[in-house]
Order: structure tokens, then C-alpha cells, then sequence
């Protein structure tokens, strides 16, 4: 009896959690907002005005070629050496400055803003978030049923987690596949050449032999660069053409090696 009640919950749940969000469009930047301010607390910002209005320049064109709600992006840069970047609920995104120093060129750091505005646009936060609310909804439900768990307490409690630590947020291997897809086409869409995003997954790949540490959060979660690079240089050849470097880039990069040198994050 008890194995085919957690069978119902969990084919409900899958049910669900694929055919609704919790999260209004509202909700969501409110919690981006909570956890932009909790980001800015725990991680170095780099406050070169310089580097700070190119990636943001480059961020907006990009963000105005993504579909979906009209979010309130906002482009920020991490003073890490680690390659990371990451979007947080409806709107900021952050690159980590060794992704600018990694880079080769305009089109592939334009491609890491991409996959990020993507994250956003497609709403993978509003529905990792439901998909754990109802999971948690339902196992407190269940737990109540069948008098072994005080449920209404644990979910209240776990959904006051999740929104806690929005920004950790992991998202799906299904999210990364879709990100790459829908941020090849915006970065296509953008003007530039869209292999700028299959090359950086190459630019991975080598940073990984040489200095594994300044990879791994973001191999942690996202899929292995080999995986991506076959798919996105197969969708990236569909379209070919397009910008891959600018005078601006290069200046960013003539700029960034003058600065004193981004420290390594605590590992
Ligand atoms: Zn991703």
C-alpha cells in the first residue's frame, strides 16, 4: 500500500511539475533580486568601469534577442579567476573574470552570456523551484497520510530553503541541453558567429588539463565539454558566419592584464 502511494505521488509530481510553474514572472525577480544582494556579499566584484560596461553592452544586446517574459537583465563580473558563470532567477548574470582572460575571442565569451540569458529566459529556476516545492509538498503529504512525519512543517521549512539559497539552484542536465540550444540561437540571432560557443567548450576543455581547480564549479554542473562541443558545433555549422571578435574585446583583454591579478577563490 505505502509503495504504491510514493508511485501515485511521484508519477503526480512528474505530472505536475512539468505541466505548471508555482513561480509567477513577479516571484521570480523578486528572489533574483534576494540573491543578487546575498551574491554581492560573497563574491568579489569587479568594479573597472571599463570592463564592467563592456561585458554589460554585450550582455543587453544579447538580452535583447532572447525570447520569453521581458526580464530586467542585468550583467555583473565576478573578480575570480575561476572559469564560472551563472544566472541567477529572472535576470542577473555573472561571469567570472577568468572566463574574459580563457576567452580567445568576442563571439565566445558572447556565447557564455548566451547560455546564461537562456537559463533566464527559459525560466529553468521557476521550474527547478516548483519541481521541489511539489516534490516536497507531496512527500510531506504522504508522510502525514501514512503517520510518520509532521508534513506541513518540513515543506514549510524546505520551501523557505530553496528560496534562501536561490542562487544555488542546480539545474537539469535537460536545462544545460536546452540553454545551449536556445543560447546558440540568441547569440546567432545577436549577430555573432555561433561556433564562438562550440570553440569556448574547447577553451574548457584545455583549461582543464592545465589548472583542473579553475574548472571544476563549473563542471560540477554542467555537462562535460566534449558532450556539449559535438551538439553545439553540429548546430553552430547550420548557421554559419557572423562576428567573432571586435576592437572592444581586445581592449577588455589589453585592460584586464593591467589590473592586478583576479585572486582564486576559496576551495
Ligand atoms: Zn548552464
Amino acid at each position: 500500500m505505502r509503495a504504491v502511494a510514493i508511485v501515485l505521488g511521484w508519477l503526480l509530481f512528474a505530472t505536475i511539475a512539468h505541466a505548471v510553474s508555482l513561480i509567477s514572472v513577479k516571484d521570480e525577480i523578486a528572489m533574483g533580486r534576494d540573491a543578487q544582494q546575498q551574491v554581492r556579499k560573497t563574491i568579489p566584484v569587479l568594479t573597472d568601469s571599463e570592463v564592467t560596461g563592456y561585458v554589460g553592452r554585450l550582455g543587453r544586446t544579447l538580452a535583447a534577442r532572447a525570447t520569453g517574459p521581458q526580464y530586467p537583465y542585468s550583467f555583473s563580473v565576478a573578480n575570480n579567476r575561476d572559469l564560472n558563470a551563472f544566472a541567477l532567477p529572472g535576470g542577473p548574470v555573472w561571469i567570472h573574470r577568468g572566463i574574459l582572460h580563457a576567452a580567445a575571442n568576442e563571439s565566445q565569451v558572447a556565447g557564455v552570456l548566451a547560455h546564461e540569458i537562456a537559463h533566464i529566459a527559459q525560466r529553468h529556476a521557476a521550474d527547478q523551484i516548483t519541481k521541489q516545492l511539489v516534490a516536497n509538498g507531496f512527500l510531506g503529504l504522504l508522510g502525514a497520510v501514512l503517520g510518520n512525519d509532521p508534513g506541513g512543517a518540513r515543506t514549510a521549512q524546505v520551501g523557505a530553503r530553496i528560496l534562501a539559497g536561490g542562487y544555488l539552484l542546480k539545474f537539469s542536465r535537460d536545462d544545460e541541453r536546452d540553454a545551449d540550444r536556445v543560447g546558440l540561437e540568441i547569440l546567432r540571432r545577436s549577430g555573432w558567429d555561433p561556433r564562438g560557443m562550440a570553440d569556448f567548450m574547447d577553451v574548457l576543455r584545455r583549461e582543464q588539463g592545465r589548472d583542473p581547480g579553475a574548472v571544476d564549479v563549473f563542471l560540477s554542473s554542467h555537462p562535460a565539454p566534449a558532450e556539449r562541443a559535438v551538439v553545439l558545433h553540429r548546430l553552430a555549422a547550420q548557421h554559419p558566419g557572423g562576428r567573432r571578435d571586435s576592437g572592444a574585446f581586445r581592449s577588455v583583454k589589453t585592460r584586464l592584464s593591467r589590473l592586478p591579478p583576479a585572486p582564486k577563490s576559496k576551495r
